[in-house]
């Protein structure tokens, strides 16, 4: 193998030179105790910056063998490592045209997410994938800059963050501990009857709109007697906080007492948190999803047909379809489309629902006959959601008073503060009765499982493969863009990106050709799992940008791309078709 000397000469033979001459650095380096492999070098200083590789040998790396013993450890420890690099990077800016000089790591905010940044063997072996823009001034190659890039800025980084010795150990046990007991909880929330679980001390609401860290100086939770519960965390050790029991749950409060906040912490709890978040106890399950309007969004093949039934003009709802859903068609097949992923815990604020969807009340019963209103209101399907299919809903309701009658638990927020007014709550709604009718005659089952005709994912854009993340909310998919605006529980680009690598993954196994859609993402899932997400990208240059999406947001992505084609139900999956008859 070259070493680092000879990386020196070969810099120094091309300074001044055309910028492809770079290509020829491609290749491995011996820096000693570590090695950096350039896998490709960018064709010109604007380009997406070079892929690098810094692989340190278990040795080296020194980690404590806690941080190896398990494969929630490991992960958890290359999430710690990549916020480590991107701390310990110079703060030398450009150095040339363009990004020349600058280093990018995929280091990841205040969510814990398996991803392809940084790889941790059993053997404690660690392999850091970055970006860096090789320095260049115009199209010439900068070789002194190269130099300060390549034998100064990157060693530095890793001496500082990934070699034995520059571990921060204890704040690497509080990351790993916080990982491990918001995983060892989840786990166990349906055994003992809860959805969630929110550690009293707990900070939920956040800074602003467009930033994930605590608001300072906020209330902390502190929960309800009759709620409280004690979890003796293997970490943490024992922590009370609040149970959400399983069920049907309300929020209740007036405007601004923190309704939205509460739920929107359960939505993020679906991941565990970094240590100082304030939200690192939140624990939501892990199939949890934000049920919410969504008008606009396509809808292809799906069975909305126990809450949406005889829309004007014949339309056939257990195959439903549209270009444009309203708010209530969007919301009954975001919350099929979840059933058939497999939710088993819905989150629905009425600020993101639509009314019509949620709720008929008595003097509306009585003024429009049944005959003529498609909808079956959610009041009239959530109690049966739970008790057929065993899916609770928390829904945060200022208005709605008619779901007193369906609510297992009501919690009040005042000041931030919650209080279990569920006692109370049983007695109001004995008091006004709400006089509406039932409109749920016949019980729920679990959603057919769809097929999609492959053919119908396209990855190509003018015959060339291109599926890329745009950010956060947007998908290039070939020649369309998936919208995942409303998908609200994808919380980094780079599970976007990785969703992109999922997709193409299973065409390219050909899962989708002999079971269900979201069986075959699961079956995605699970190789990532085993072998890590860079597996969806199929050998090569494994991806530094990387974060593990949940299988309800891989079957979200598929649901909204535009082209999607269901297979007919007749042929059992056999056959393109959909089409209404
Ligand atoms: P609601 O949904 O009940 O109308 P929100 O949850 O939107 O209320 O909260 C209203 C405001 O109060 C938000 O700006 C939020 O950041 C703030 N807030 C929420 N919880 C707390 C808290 N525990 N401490 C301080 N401020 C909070
Ligand atoms: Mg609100």
């Amino acid at each position: 193998m070259r070493t680092r000397e000879d990386l020196r000469q070969a810099l120094r033979r091309i300074d001044g030179r055309g910028y492809p001459a770079y290509r020829d650095l491609e290749g491995s380096y011996d820096f000693g105790n570590w090695e950096l492999r350039l896998d490709r070098a960018q064709p010109d200083p604007f380009a997406s910056p070079s892929r690098f590789r810094v692989r340190v040998p278990g040795p080296a790396a020194g980690l404590p063998p806690e941080a190896l013993a398990t494969p929630l450890r490991r992960w958890a420890t290359g999430d710690f490592l990549a916020r480590a690099f991107h701390r310990a990077l110079p703060r030398g800016g450009s150095l040339g045209s363009g990004k020349s000089g600058l280093i990018f790591i995929d280091a990841g905010e205040q969510e814990i997410l398996p991803r392809t940044a940084v790889r941790v063997e059993p053997d404690g072996t660690v392999e850091v994938r970055f970006a860096a823009g090789l320095p260049a001034a115009g199209r010439r190659i900068l070789g002194r800059a190269a130099e300060e890039l390549l034998l100064e800025r990157i060693p530095r980084a890793v001496a500082g963050s990934l070699l034995a010795g520059a571990h921060d150990r204890r704040a690497l046990s509080a990351h790993l501990a916080a990982a491990e007991d918001h995983a060892w909880l989840q786990e166990r929330l349906p055994a003992m009857g809860l959805v969630a679980f929110v550690a009293d001390g707990s900070i939920l609401p956040r800074e602003s709109g467009v930033s994930q860290k605590p608001l300072p100086g906020a209330v902390p939770w502190v929960s309800p007697p009759e709620l409280r519960v004690t979890v003796e965390f293997p970490n943490a050790g024992p922590v009370t906080g609040t149970g959400i029991p399983a069920g049907v749950t309300l929020i209740v409060g007036g405007g601004y007492h923190g309704k939205s906040t509460l739920l929107r912490a359960l939505e993020r709890g679906v991941y565990p948190h970094i240590p100082g978040d304030g939200r690192e106890r939140v624990v939501t399950r892990a199939d949890a999803w934000k049920l919410r309007a969504e008008d606009g969004r396509r809808v292809e093949g799906v069975d909305i047909s126990p809450f949406i039934a005889g829309l004007p003009g014949g339309t056939d709802t257990r195959w439903f379809r549209t270009e444009a859903a309203s708010g209530s068609t969007s919301m009954a097949a975001n919350l099929v489309e979840a059933l058939e992923a497999g939710a088993g815990l819905l989150l629905v604020d009425e600020d993101t629902a639509a009314t019509n969807f949620l709720i008929r009340d008595a003097r509306m019963q009585r003024l429009v006959p049944k005959e003529g209103e498609p909808i079956t209101p959610f009041i009239d399907r959530v109690r049966s959601l739970y008790t057929d299919l065993g899916v609770s809903t928390v829904l945060v309701v200022g208005g709605a008073g008619d779901y007193l009658d369906v609510a297992d638990t009501v919690i009040l927020m005042q000041n931030y503060r919650p209080a279990d007014v569920t006692a109370r709550a049983r007695q109001v709604a004995a008091e006004l009765p709400a006089r509406r009718q039932p409109e749920a005659p016949v019980p729920l089952s679990p959603p057919r499982p769809r097929w999609v005709d492959p053919d119908s994912l396209d990855p190509r854009r003018r015959g060339r493969e291109k599926v890329r993340a745009r950010d956060l909310d947007e998908l290039a998919f070939g020649a369309e863009s998936i919208d995942l605006s409303y998908v609200e529980q994808l919380v980094d680009p780079s599970q976007t990106r990785a969703i992109g690598g999922a997709l193409l993954y299973a065409l390219r196994q050909g899962l989708f050709r002999d079971r269900p859609a979201v069986a075959a993402l699961a079956e995605a899932l699970r190789v990532a799992d085993e072998q890590g997400l860079e597996a969806w990208a199929g050998g090569g240059v494994p991806p530094g940008d990387w974060a593990r999406p949940r299988l309800l947001e891989l079957a979200a992505a598929l649901n909204r791309l535009r082209t999607l084609r269901v297979l007919d139900r007749e042929e059992g999956g056999r056959r393109p078709g959909g089409r209404r008859r």
